[in-house]
């Protein structure tokens, strides 16, 4: 385990330590005029709100939220490309889309406020992991569709760090210019930080002499604590969950601070509920369930009660040790579609990494199939051996890592551990852990 200085970031905007009536009163009067300018300028919000019977003057307290029809992915895709836009597109200054891996993709648009007001989510995101103007930023993420590399970008000018956009791919030329430039924070998917110390490891280069990286912004992809820790100690650093999705801006809708407990929301941004999967309906603080977000702010592209389909909860007290008063949400370990039903028990994929990476040994790299055999659904497990350890012993962390995965599957899986080096590696982008050949 390696010894990471805790990095205390500074508050970049002052409303991230406001008062409770402060931060209701500016959330408040956001959300009127989210509503307004989606009932007033897009088609498509104008009949669901006359659907739903409401009109933008029924919104009066933040609880009016729950009168609002949901907005799902399927929406977006129904009215690709310009459907949801709701200025004129000479506002439209920038655009992005998903990668649109099941069906259509979906446009996220943004005007200049759009872009200046990310900027400025992201800034105090990085500003609260301890990044700032003496910091070289290198961002190992994509800068094409994919809305990760522009938003720490932005985020990382209005710092006044150095920002190196190098985008995803190039392993080798990324650990040299990493080490060259003395980069001191990386943002990246958190299995490329697995990756790039592994290739690392074959270039010799010793990540904690050769490298300056005092922190590292991850997100984008299912992680676990188990593989933070596995990151902090490879890299000797400390490690950030940053929360968003190209939806809300991008990056940035959420992130930790130096306490490591939950994910502040940027609240003046995002209105935040929790509501229950099967029946919509809001539940309260501490209790499980999709996070259904509306954004305060955005001009280009107003969304009402976005389901995201990530589970997780709000948090009960609002009392951070940072300071921060903004409500915080807890990390999110899966999607409510990455969540595999085998012979009927819910199994996510976050509690079979959990039970892995507590096994001493076995590295983060591994991949999960799911498949039918004689009317069963029966699942193989995949996973490498640390470089250290001997074949013969395969069999022994075998045995281990079945004893654990039968408790959180109720099932026996087939385990078996490979020599370092025999999956797939992605170089840069979110790693496909999850086979399900039933579909
Ligand atoms: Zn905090």
């Amino acid at each position: 385990m390696a010894i990471v200085k805790q990095v205390s970031g500074r508050y970049f905007s002052r409303i991230e330590t406001a008062s409770r009536e402060e931060i209701d009163e500016v959330k408040l009067e956001r959300l009127r005029w989210t509503v307004k300018h989606a009932y007033e300028n897009n088609s498509f919000y104008h009949r669901a709100l006359k659907k739903a019977g409401v009109t933008p003057s029924d919104i009066r307290s933040l609880e009016d939220v729950s009168k609002l029809p949901f907005t799902l992915k399927k929406d977006l895709r129904e009215r690709y490309p310009y459907g949801m836009i709701s200025v004129s597109l000479e506002e439209v200054v920038e655009l992005h889309a998903s990668s649109g891996t099941t069906g259509k993709p979906t446009v996220v648009a943004y005007t200049r406020g759009d872009l200046e007001n990310w900027g400025e989510l992201m800034a105090r995101t990085m500003s609260m992991a301890g990044v700032g103007s003496g910091d070289v930023l290198y961002v190992a993420l994509g800068y094409h569709w994919f809305t990760g590399g522009l938003g720490f970008h932005y985020g990382g000018l209005k710092l006044g760090a150095t920002v190196v956009p190098a985008g995803t791919g190039y392993t080798r030329r990324n650990i040299t210019m990493i080490r060259d430039l003395g980069a001191t924070s990386v943002a990246a998917v958190p299995n490329y930080m697995i990756r790039m110390a592994e290739v690392a490891g074959e270039m010799g280069v010793d990540l904690k002499r050769d490298m300056k990286v005092r922190t590292a912004l991850l997100g984008a992809e299912m992680w676990t604590e188990e593989m933070r820790r596995r990151i902090e100690s490879l890299w000797g650093l400390e490690a950030f969950d940053v929360y968003g999705m190209s939806e809300l801006y991008g990056p940035g809708a959420a992130g930790e601070c130096h306490v490591h407990d939950g994910l502040h929301v940027w609240e003046d941004h995002f209105l935040v509920e929790i509501v229950d999967p099967e029946t919509g309906e809001p539940l309260g603080p501490e209790e499980k369930g999709v996070l259904v977000v509306t954004p305060l702010t955005h001009e280009a592209m107003p969304l009402l009660r976005y389901w995201t389909n990530d589970i997780t909860f709000i948090y009960d007290s609002r009392e951070c040790d940072c300071g921060r008063t903004m409500q915080r949400i807890a990390r999110i370990t899966g999607r409510a579609d990455d969540m595999l039903i085998v012979n009927g028990v819910n199994v996510f994929p976050s509690s079979i990494e959990t039970v892995l990476l507590r096994v001493k040994g076995v590295s983060p790299n591994y991949r999960v199939t799911v498949y039918r055999e004689g009317g069963l659904d029966k699942m193989r497990i995949e996973v490498e051996a640390e470089e250290n350890v001997p074949p013969d012993m395969y069999r022994v962390l075998e045995r281990k890592l079945r004893e654990g995965l039968r408790d959180v599957l109720l099932m026996n899986p087939r385990v078996e551990v490979l020599p370092p080096g025999t999956l797939d590696r992605v170089e840069g982008g979110k790693a496909k852990r999850i086979i399900d050949l039933r579909k």
